[in-house]
């Protein structure tokens, strides 16, 4: 483990960020993988104790990508960070990408009903936000063509 990591995920928004990662998994996990054998995460974050006392018990897959997430999120170079989905910076591998967005998918609205409500509508919110603002980035694009021809 790094100065780094363990620097980032003393802060309050990563460790937020990295317990709800991990409480999608969990969602994702139980949800996907019916009699796969779970066990406590084992991980750099685990042994700083951003889970608490309890942490996540996923799979081996899941406790893999949770893992990689986990470096992810502590090495994100942005700040404030933006919502993943939405972010210009490719920093996962193309494979992880896939499997994380299959979690987001899967745990996201799910996650409502766990407690994360009001994660879940900031995510929304932002992300109409976000579709808005592409939407007149794409009309002011759209009418200095029109004031060109
Ligand atoms: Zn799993």
């Amino acid at each position: 483990m790094t100065d780094r990591f363990a620097e980032q995920m003393a802060l309050r928004d990563v460790a937020k960020d990295t317990r709800l990662l991990g409480d999608f998994a969990v969602i994702y996990c139980r949800g996907n993988h019916p009699g796969a054998e779970r066990t406590r995460l084992e991980s750099d974050g685990v042994a700083l104790g951003v889970y608490g006392r309890r942490p996540p018990k996923v799979c081996a897959d899941c406790a893999e990508l949770l893992t990689y997430a986990e470096k992810r999120r502590a090495y994100c170079p942005k700040d404030p960070k933006p919502f993943c989905s939405h972010c210009d910076t490719h920093c996962y591998k193309d494979d992880m990408r896939e499997r994380m967005r299959d979690v987001m998918r899967y745990a996201g609205p799910r996650s409502i009903l766990r407690g994360h409500a009001i994660d879940s509508v900031k995510h929304l919110i932002e992300g109409r936000r976000h579709a808005r603002e592409a939407a007149r980035g794409r009309q002011a694009a759209h009418h200095e063509r029109e004031e060109r021809a």
